[in-house]
């Protein structure tokens, strides 16, 4: 598993700028184990997306006006004088801002200070009380040309509604998105109610712990609606299953987000982390000598090097994001397998690496054996060479059983 795979993740800009980071998220939910619920799950809401969307244009244009004149009348002027300060006198402002906030029992007078001159609130107002009266009386229906009104009111109501169901849409929307990756790493062999079983001793060793972000819930043996929500949700993994409609007792397609401990994450977060992580790990375990992140020749870094009486191992660590087609895995690990064999051949130069035979290892994170073997016997057809033959693709199960053979 990758981290892409491991944590929730998020991304910002397009192309060239284009930025992905890890959170330390991980939802777990059941919606995957079904792909028939899948799709269920996610046409409903993309449908029912879109008539939100319009319903809550429609009311916009409808209020649009009566927003203008608020603007107008009220929030203009302060906002250009906030600009036009800002641009005169960058420092001026955010000074105010840190003096505002420097002395906690003086913030609401100072907070006050700060509004009116910005004209946001008149100099004759002199409390909040006296601000929430003068607004009152502002939003008071006036004849001819009331602001607000049992429409607008009314109007106003759907529009806070329709954001509402926007966010728990959009919510909802991340949330299959996300899990979507995670589901895929995580399904090839590992049963649903295994990974459950998985997640819960990780609760259990406090290595994975609730979250305060909201889950979500949706009965979709229902009508489209009938049962649908986003709330807290803080319970160990294990009592997932027992979240039921109360209407026709199924279970629940649920989303819960957990937080992965901190340290863990900085491990996971850190570039191929996980993996180089367990195989130091193994090594340890055979009571093998290593060393990690050795550089040479100025642009070679080795993830790890390892020897015994005749061998000398030079290990490449590789995460994979799984997701993808076959044939890009292929062409990846082809293109790694070049530069390791490049690295290693440079690495032969140097006496230090002259004394024992040199086996540079790939050490990836595919489970599939077969199709390990597949690729490395392809590479080795392709390249001749005494060195690409004594290169190893391996996983770490692999790894662990040519160590074990090693003693
Ligand atoms: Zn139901």
């Amino acid at each position: 598993m990758s981290k892409e795979e491991l944590l929730e993740t998020h991304e910002i800009g397009q192309g060239q700028t284009r930025l992905i980071y890890p959170t330390n998220r991980i939802i777990i939910s059941n919606a995957f184990h079904n792909a028939n619920k899948l799709r269920r799950v996610q046409s409903r809401s993309e449908i029912y997306d879109i008539n939100v969307k319009d319903f809550a244009n429609e009311k916009i244009e409808y209020l649009r006006p009566y927003f203008e004149e608020i603007y107008t009348q009220r929030l203009k002027s302060p906002i250009d004088r906030i600009s036009e300060d800002f641009k005169k006198n960058k420092i001026n402002i955010v000074g105010k801002l840190g003096e505002t906030f420097a002395n906690p029992e003086e913030i609401e007078q100072k907070i006050f200070i700060l509004l009116q001159e910005y004209g946001f609130i008149d100099k004759s107002l002199n409390s909040f009380q006296e601000i929430k009266d003068s607004l009152d009386r502002f939003f008071m229906p006036k004849k001819n040309k009331e602001i607000i009104n049992e429409i607008t009111v009314k109007n106003l109501f759907e529009i806070i509604k329709s954001i509402k169901e926007l966010y728990v849409n959009n919510s909802y929307k991340r949330l299959y998105q996300t899990n979507q990756v995670l589901k895929n790493s995580l399904t090839g062999n590992v049963e649903f109610y295994s990974k459950l079983a998985l997640f819960t001793e990780l609760y259990e060793a406090k290595i994975l712990n609730t979250s305060k972000e909201d889950s979500f819930v949706e009965c979709i043996q229902c009508e489209h609606l009938t049962y649908k929500g986003v709330l807290q949700i803080k319970t160990s993994p294990q009592n997932l299953e027992n979240l039921k409609c109360p209407f026709c007792n199924t279970e629940l397609t649920y989303f819960v987000p957990y937080e992965l401990n901190t340290e863990i994450y900085e491990v996971v977060k850190s570039k191929d982390g996980l993996l180089l992580d367990a195989f130091c790990n193994t090594l340890l375990e055979n009571e093998i000598n290593f060393s990690i992140n050795d550089k040479f020749l100025g642009d070679i870094e080795v993830d790890c090097i390892f020897e015994d009486e005749s061998k000398k191992y030079v290990a490449e660590v590789k995460m994979y994001k799984l997701n993808t087609t076959i044939e890009k895995l292929k062409s990846k690990v082809r293109n790694h397998f070049g530069k390791l064999k490049e690295d290693a051949e440079r690495l032969l130069t140097l006496p230090e690496f002259q004394k024992k035979e040199l086996i540079p290892i790939l050490l990836i994170n595919f489970q599939d054996n077969n199709f390990i073997d597949e690729l490395q016997a392809e590479l080795k057809l392709a390249n001749k060479d005494e060195l690409s033959q004594n290169i190893r693709i391996l996983n770490l199960i692999q790894i662990k059983e040519m160590l074990i053979a090693y003693d």
